[in-house]
């Protein structure tokens, strides 16, 4: 095997180069997996743009890319499973495993967390990365690359829909008709939910929302908005005009789950408190990995179809504007080669 690999490196914001970068040895405990597919993700498209999310700052050269699946080609000491030649979904976390939140099992809420692509850890735009083994999840024939790659965002939704405790008979409204958007309609729909609507400004998304299942569309900026009492908002824009629609559109007692990237906004907490709303943050995802993955092999939730362009690691810059530059792409994938 070539000791060598090439890695796409963002130093500085809209100045990403190809590298060459030794091969990663997986160390105790750890697998190497030979990427397949990355997609790219609204955070690694923000990077790329300002480098930094809010409190995430880019201090030295950083490697994007976390939605990551491929073949594990080396284990690390200590590994039993899984064996190398296994196709995996990679979970881009890794945790301290000994402090009160891990003890908890809230590993994603660790205070040593270190996730893909999230200053100063690199992330997947390369051809080998290393991940803890019980993080590298086998997947099923069925998934394609791409999809397996998508298992990551999907974990998002299917994290979200659990805090929200939807199931059949529940009515939801999903805020925003981004990736994440559609794959939270996906899994409100695979639990059963009775409707779901979404909301969305561009005609072109509500066209997708309804393509992936959505009972009815709104245009939130549209004078007659009127939406039917809901009971569950996952709210995936992390933007006041949606927020405000959302909360608006709750039943009494309703849950309202904070999915999107939130700045700070303004809740009308008198709302909030007569009709006695629960609202929940989330923050990534813990043990949904395999929900994720078998909702996905199952057809309940359709990944592929959100798929609209491919790149190589010379590619990547492309990948990151593709959203921007054609106005029915949803997903672009990298394949590092
Ligand atoms: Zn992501
Ligand atoms: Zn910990």
């Amino acid at each position: 095997m070539s000791t060598e690999q090439r890695v796409a490196v963002l130093h500085e914001p809209e100045r990403m180069t190809v590298e060459t970068r030794p091969v990663p040895a997986p160390g105790p405990g750890d697998v190497q997996v030979a990427v397949r597919a990355v997609s790219v993700c609204g955070s690694d498209v923000h990077y790329y743009d300002h480098g930094r999310i809010g409190g995430f700052v880019m201090h030295g050269p950083l490697v994007l890319g976390h939605e990551t699946s491929g073949v594990v080609s080396a284990v690390g000491e200590g590994v039993e499973a899984p064996a190398a030649g296994t196709r995996v979904a990679v979970e881009p976390q890794r945790n301290c495993g000994r402090c009160d939140q891990c003890a908890q099992g809230r590993y994603h809420l660790c205070p040593w967390i270190s996730f893909f692509a999230t200053p100063p850890v690199d992330g997947s735009f390369a051809q080998y990365v290393t991940v803890p083994a019980g993080r590298a999840h086998p997947v099923p024939d069925a998934l394609s690359e791409d999809a397996a790659a998508m298992i990551e965002p999907l974990a998002v939704a299917v994290h979200a829909a659990g805090k929200a405790d939807i199931g059949p008979g529940t009515r939801v409204f999903v805020s925003g008709g981004g990736p994440v958007g559609l794959l939270c309609l996906q899994v409100a729909r695979a639990r059963g939910a009775a409707r779901v609507v979404l909301s969305d400004p561009v005609a072109r998304r509500r066209e997708v929302a309804l393509r992936f299942g959505a009972d009815a569309v709104i245009d939130p900026g549209a004078a007659d908005v009127d939406v039917e009492p809901v009971d569950v908002v996952l709210e995936c824009t992390g933007v006041q005009p949606a927020v405000d629609l959302a909360i608006a559109a709750t039943a009494p007692a309703a849950t309202v789950v904070l999915v999107g990237t939130g700045a700070t906004l303004t809740l009308p907490l008198d709302v909030v408190q007569a009709r006695e709303l629960v609202i929940k943050g989330t923050f990534r995802y813990a043990h949904v990995y395999p929900a994720a993955i078998a909702l996905a092999a199952s057809g309940a939730v359709r990944l592929d179809e959100m798929v609209t362009s491919h790149h190589d690691l010379d590619g990547a810059v492309d990948a990151l504007l593709a959203a921007r530059r054609d106005p029915d792409a949803i997903k672009a994938v990298v394949r590092p080669g």
